[in-house]
């Protein structure tokens, strides 16, 4: 049987390697970047995800590399408490905050070097007679029995799928960093995200003495400015807000900040076209606002994996995959973008009845909303 061609080694192509390759399936991983690599910030992985993790075995080991986050709690800039979620309570497995790059060298470390191709741009790909062959910038053609793009926000699998088109801009931006910063003792475990007028700040210990922030701010597309400068608009933006958020922004090299516009897709019924299917952002980029990105693509990774080992053709399994996923994705996807728009308000009047609304909202409403990100079974 010929290779199943995964187009990207981000988390999504990486974690489909594994699940197929536990199947018992050929995989070949084709990445652009030279190395396979992550930004440098933390990453929240919900017990939704981390069950996954769990069946392909890895879980030991990302508890090994992370902290295992027991609560979520929301404050006004003033650190007045407005909810506190046990993100723990009836979960199989625990939510984590994670180093990218941990989260990515342990799904790496699964997969033999053989089936990881690095500095392969995938171009194109066309398919006939029962495969599909793909064409890379480096000349290269590799001809396999399915063709999955995993290949990111801006995917070139799927732009040949649905025609070309640009993420939509959701009005705001995000900065992350990573700061050497012990938080005190009854904030271990705890995940802090604080609201104010147009902007939110997140707080997660990392482990091992590291904190993992977040910043967001309303601003028009595309105005990121100068690196050199995003920590001082910080320390400017958030001068005045609750402890530590001014320490850690302090405790940030200048150059650990990253930032980035918020965009996401509408979710859209089509993924794929014959042998080709589409996983994680190339299919249903979401804002990060839930912080379930990667985890959908994990769990998109283990549902494409079992649907392939089902009776039939590969197109009729792949488009069961998408039929599968549609609507927990189009779920989160629009949830996301929801709690983003309440996030950012800026109207005082709206903020002080969110935060109202936030004070009074009865517990079980909260936790039946939690439930259904975190308890989906694949
Ligand atoms: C600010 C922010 C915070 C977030 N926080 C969280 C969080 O806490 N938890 C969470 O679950 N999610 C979070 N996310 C979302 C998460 O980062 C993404 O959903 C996730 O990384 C998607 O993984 P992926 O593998 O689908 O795509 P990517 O990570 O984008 O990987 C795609 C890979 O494909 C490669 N590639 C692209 N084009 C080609 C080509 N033509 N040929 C070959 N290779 C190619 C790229 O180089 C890349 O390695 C966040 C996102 C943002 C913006």
């Amino acid at each position: 049987m010929s290779t199943i061609i995964i187009v990207g080694g981000g988390i999504g192509g990486l974690s489909t390697a594994i699940a197929m390759r536990q199947q018992g399936c050929e995989v070949s991983v084709f990445e652009q970047t030279s190395e396979l690599r992550e930004i440098g910030a933390g990453l929240s992985v919900w017990p939704n995800a981390t069950r996954v993790l769990s069946q392909f075995g890895l879980l030991p080991e990302v508890l090994n590399r992370s902290e295992v986050i027991e609560r979520l709690q929301l404050r006004t800039w003033k650190g007045e408490l407005l909810s506190d979620i046990k993100t723990v309570a009836d979960f199989e497995t625990p939510s984590v905050c994670i180093h990218r790059s941990d989260l990515l060298s342990i799904l790496a470390e699964q997969i033999p070097q053989r089936c990881i191709n690095l500095g392969e741009r995938l171009e194109s790909f066309t398919e006939s007679d029962g495969v599909v062959v793909a064409s890379f910038s480096s000349g290269r053609k590799v001809e396999g029995q399915a063709l999955i793009g995993a290949d990111g926000l801006n995917s070139t699998v799927r732009a040949h799928i649905l025609g070309p088109s640009k993420p939509i801009y959701r009005g705001y931006w995000a900065c992350r960093g990573i700061a050497d910063f012990t938080l005190e003792k009854q904030e271990a475990h705890t995940a802090t995200e604080t609201w104010g007028s147009g902007q939110r700040f997140g707080l997660e210990p990392m482990g091992r003495g590291r904190v993992f922030w977040y910043a967001t701010a309303n601003a028009p597309e595309g105005q990121l400015g100068d690196q050199l400068g995003w920590k001082d608009e910080l320390r400017e933006k958030f001068k005045h807000w609750h402890k530590p958020i001014p320490e850690v922004i302090e405790a940030t090299e200048r150059d650990a900040i990253l930032k980035h516009d918020i965009l996401d897709r509408q979710p859209v019924r089509c993924w794929g076209k014959g042998r080709v299917t589409l996983l994680g952002d190339a299919a249903h980029p979401t804002t990060p606002n839930l912080g379930q990105g990667a985890c959908m693509a994990i769990e998109d990774a283990l549902v494409l994996s079992q649907c392939l080992m089902q009776k039939g053709e590969i197109p009729s399994r792949l488009r069961k995959y998408e039929s599968l996923r549609f609507k927990r994705t189009g779920y989160i996807t629009r949830e996301s973008r929801r709690a983003g728009r309440i996030g950012q308000m800026e109207n005082a009047l709206a903020v002080t009845l969110r935060s109202l609304w936030l004070k009074t909202l009865p517990s079980f409403l909260v936790d039946k909303i939690h439930r259904s990100y975190y308890a989906f079974e694949v």
